[in-house]
């Protein structure tokens, strides 16, 4: 369902992403591994073209999306891809039934009582139904990370896109967090995560991609890739983290 070509980013003359060619199938779980500053956030932006690709094609659903210009086309391809990160992101002003049911009413039209039955089924879906009416600041970092992901879901995307989902929680929301994910890969979700969870990487995930230097440099199962990693820079990074 994507398919990535030739993906090359450069911020002036920082050349982050040099040639990255993978492709995702419909069902997969992803994960992305790799050191820090390698370019696994600009990868991931460049995915929904928060970040416009320097050259190469991400071709979603037939459709190369770094072909396009902001503007309506590009608006409707990005809303099938639902994306969670690092800080949550909620917004503060507004409970939490409210930050789920926005989008669906906003870009799709949708009356206020199907998002809020579809936002509701949601909140249940990811544990915390009984939370609908309070507000983002009197949750926890692993709650608001779950209402987040229940909030991408409302417009019922065909791939969610994770960046690092938990790696601004404390140590103990963290199991709540990976089991929801864990739960929606089950649920046979499209998934494309950046993490640091290797355990999670290994258990959930179908393909790991190792990220290094601008390059994929390994992709492989978590077997192929943890167990048997075949360029020194994984090899490295993985005696580090492991
Ligand atoms: P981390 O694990 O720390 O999150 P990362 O692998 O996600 O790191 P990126 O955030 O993608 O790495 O950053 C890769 C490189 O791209 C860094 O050198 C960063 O400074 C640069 N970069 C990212 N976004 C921009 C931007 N908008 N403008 C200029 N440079 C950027
Ligand atoms: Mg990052």
């Amino acid at each position: 369902m994507l398919d990535i070509q030739h993906l090359k980013k450069t911020f002036g003359k920082n050349e982050v992403l040099k040639d990255i060619s993978a492709s995702v199938e419909k069902g997969q779980v992803i994960c992305i591994i790799g050191p820090s500053g390698s370019g696994k956030s600009t990868f991931l932006r460049c995915l929904n073209v928060l970040e416009h690709p320097t050259a190469g094609k991400i071709i979603f659903d037939g459709t190369d999306l770094a072909s396009l210009k902001d503007g309506k086309e590009l608006d409707q391809l990005r809303e099938k891809m639902g994306m969670v990160f690092q800080n949550f992101n909620l917004f503060p002003n507004m409970n939490v039934i409210e930050n789920v049911k926005l989008a669906p009413m906003k870009v799709k039209g949708m009356s206020e009582a199907k998002a809020e039955k579809i936002g509701l089924e949601l909140l249940e879906k990811v544990g915390l139904a009984d939370r609908a009416k309070q507000f983002p600041t009197s949750l926890s970092g692993g709650q608001q990370q779950r209402v987040a992901i229940a909030r991408a879901l409302a417009m019922d995307p065909e791939v969610m896109l994770f960046d690092e989902p938990t790696s601004a929680l404390d140590p103990e929301m963290v199991g709540e967090v990976l089991k929801t994910m864990k739960d929606l890969a089950s649920s046979g979700m499209t998934m494309v995560i950046v993490t640091h969870e290797m355990g999670f990487a290994r258990e959930v995930a179908d393909q790991v991609w190792f990220m290094a230097d601008g390059y994929l440099q390994e992709k492989g199962t978590p077997e192929e890739v943890f167990e048997h990693p075949t360029s020194e820079r994984a090899k490295d990074f993985l005696a580090k983290v492991l």
